[in-house]
């Protein structure tokens, strides 16, 4: 084994590279739509061709669906990559609602908080937000990873006309599971930026399909700076076919969010506390017991969960995805084991 440099803790180990039952990365457990693996296939034989530049074809159907004319939108290889040319651009000094996606105060410059706080279920109203001076982006992950509650964006409008120097970006990477997304009013206002990924609802991570609706001038710049053929040619054809079956998304995202439900409604029988989610995972405290020796004591069992890495919350912290429902009963059964 050679050294490696420490690894962030954005790259969650795990996935497909952990025998057992995963449940570290936030993943969908439902695979992608049969029609996106057949589209992916049906474009192997095809990928001496590249793709349409900026991924034309799918960026209109992305616009389409936003609702919003296609200049504002940019194509890339997952949503992360997208979110970190944001930082880069306009990351200069971040005002966060922690806890948060770890990926940001990583990348982050400089940041403040605002703590979402176990004795309020980590839920925030976007009313009480007070943006520190100087600040460039303020970043708000709607639902939030890694608790999933929802937040109410109606005041958003107000928000960005109050502080027109300063950036609102809203990562909608599981905005799927709520009602809000906020894509149509990136026209109106300069200082908008959405990201979105078809990673979550649409079980596409591997294929690596984001997206970010954007004022035209920084969507126009991204495109520029970019590799103008961002997805290959299978990620592209899965993505288009999966959009084209939302219906069938909407009824896993409703399965999904059952699974969740019946699997916090049995952890909280064995005595751990969930805290409300609108998504396919959500926040546990198994205290007085230790996130870290129960995960590690659950890994020795081939289940993989994610403790949470926030030392302000107690040490019971543990962040729960759904699998499905035979993989949450083996969850259930080890806990009550362990308990
Ligand atoms: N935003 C949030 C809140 C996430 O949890 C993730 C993935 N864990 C991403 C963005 C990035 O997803 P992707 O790069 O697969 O689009």
């Amino acid at each position: 084994m050679t050294d490696r440099p420490t690894t962030p803790s954005t790259v969650e180990k795990g996935g497909a590279g952990v025998e057992g039952l995963s449940l570290l990365l936030c993943e969908n457990p439902l695979p992608p739509l049969d029609e996106a693996v057949a589209a992916a296939r049906a474009e192997l034989p095809r990928s001496n061709h590249y793709t349409e530049p900026y991924s034309a074809p799918l960026r209109d159907l992305l616009a389409e669906r936003a609702g919003v004319p296609v200049e504002h939108l940019h194509v890339n290889a997952g949503s992360e990559l997208i979110l970190r040319q944001l930082f880069d651009r306009f990351g200069q000094q971040v005002h966060l609602l922690t806890p948060t996606y770890p990926l940001f105060p990583e990348i982050a410059e400089r940041y403040t908080e605002t703590r979402l706080r176990p004795d309020e279920a980590f839920q925030f109203d976007l009313r009480d937000l007070s943006v520190p001076d100087g600040t460039t982006l303020v970043t708000l992950v709607n639902p939030n990873n890694p608790n999933g509650a929802a937040l109410d964006t109606a005041v958003l409008p107000d928000l960005l006309a109050a502080h027109p120097d300063t950036r609102f970006l809203v990562d909608e990477a599981f905005v799927d599971f709520v009602d809000g997304s906020v894509v149509h009013l990136v026209p109106e206002y300069e200082n908008l930026l959405v990201t979105r990924t078809l990673s979550k609802a649409h079980s596409l991570a591997g294929f690596r399909v984001g997206y970010a609706v954007l004022p035209e001038a920084v969507a126009a710049d991204l495109n520029a700076s970019n590799d103008a053929y961002p997805l290959a040619r299978p990620s592209q054809a899965a993505a288009i076919a999966t959009l084209e079956h939302e219906d069938r998304i909407r009824e896993r995202v409703q399965r999904l969010r059952s699974w969740a439900r019946d699997l916090a409604a049995d952890l909280r029988a064995l005595g751990v506390r969930t805290f409300p989610s609108e998504t396919y995972f959500f926040l546990a405290d198994v205290a007085p017991h230790d996130a870290g020796d129960l995960t590690a004591a659950l890994a020795e069992r081939g289940i993989h969960l994610k403790p949470l890495d926030d030392d302000r919350l107690g040490p019971g912290y543990v962040r729960v995805t759904t699998g499905r429902p035979a993989e949450n009963e083996r969850l259930v059964t080890a806990l009550g084991d362990l308990l």
